[in-house]
């Protein structure tokens, strides 16, 4: 744990090798702006104070808590929490900054980087976050967050992809188990007998829902590629992304939404807003099982094509404005 504490605050605040190679870069192409994505994971975020004395814009995007925040953030982290996901955090961090599940309070390390981190990360010209839910946090506990930017989603061009069943109300589940909710929508499926659920990954979610389904009532298709997923998409009903903990920007729900897919997710899910759009009933509580006899009269009744979706030239524009204002 020590040791691999020591290597994380080496490679992500200082990385000697990362920062020759990128005074190179700065030598030989003289930028005066540099965008940094996801500074936390790989670059050293020293980086950022060194742009800014060299008179270089930074513009930082950061899609998740930056290193600063526990990856899986549960809402049982926070002491106070209700269904006000917003009026609790910032409840919560207005007491006293918290480091929570997975890291110790007491460790000297830790909190040291925690503050490094944060006077790195608002060193930054801009930062910008992909969803409101993750700026509150990240304001909550200190961090300048400029503005929010949303991936956009532009419409598939995929050719007509015949549905599994018209009888059927297939539910699609793809990724990872943890805390997305499965047990809870595999309850939902084996007390209705018109579902049925595709499961996209790895051997664990057949362990997860066996324990509540026969094997007539799911389809487990492996580990999928994208364009596997993509035409899976066409060819159910509904995406689920019910997830448990908070989840910044579910990247399923974005590919749901362009090949004209409901989704089904919870307020904990930073995109939520895009479930919402088809009909708030869409977004449920993340404690307690789908209701899947009014889901699907609500899918049933949703429309064709989403309304109001934020284009992938927006998002563009909107980082154009940004890079300007910062020039
Ligand atoms: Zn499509």
């Amino acid at each position: 744990m020590e040791g691999g504490l020591l290597r994380r605050f080496y490679f992500e605040l200082l990385g000697i090798r990362e920062l020759v190679w990128v005074a190179r870069q700065i030598i030989n192409t003289r930028p005066t702006h540099i965008w940094f994505h996801q500074i936390g994971n790989r670059f050293p975020k020293i980086l950022v104070p060194a742009c800014r004395i060299l008179g270089i814009s930074t513009l930082t995007t950061l899609h998740d808590f930056g290193t600063l925040l526990g990856r899986k953030l549960y809402p049982s982290d926070f002491r106070w929490y209700d269904k006000d996901v917003s009026d609790h955090i910032k409840r919560i961090y207005l007491e006293q900054p918290r480091i929570i599940q997975g890291c110790k309070p007491q460790d000297l390390l830790l909190r040291m980087r925690k503050q490094v981190v944060k006077i790195y990360l608002n060193t930054s010209s801009s930062l910008i976050c992909i969803s409101k839910l993750q700026e509150v946090i990240l304001s909550e506990s200190g961090i300048n967050v400029a503005t929010v930017i949303p991936n956009g989603i532009d419409r598939c061009k995929c050719d007509l992809i015949p549905s599994l069943s018209k009888s059927r109300f297939d539910i699609l589940f793809a990724g990872r188990p943890n805390a997305k909710g499965l047990e809870l929508l595999a309850q939902a499926v084996s007390e209705d007998e018109n579902s049925h659920l595709h499961l996209a990954g790895s051997d664990r979610l057949v362990e997860i829902v066996g324990q509540y389904l026969d094997s007539n009532q799911y389809t487990f298709h492996g580990t999928l590629n994208s364009m596997e997923i993509n035409e899976l998409i066409h060819k159910v009903e509904l995406v689920s992304v019910i997830s448990q903990c908070f989840d910044v920007y579910p990247t399923i729900t974005l590919e749901a939404i362009a090949h004209g897919c409901p989704v089904l997710t919870t307020p904990l899910t930073g995109n939520s807003d895009l479930a919402k759009a088809i009909s708030p009933e869409l977004v449920i509580d993340f404690s307690t099982k789908p209701n899947l006899s009014r889901i699907k009269i609500i899918v049933k009744e949703s429309p064709t094509v989403y309304p109001s979706i934020y284009t992938v030239s927006d998002t563009w524009k909107r980082y154009e404005e940004i890079l300007i204002q910062i020039s």
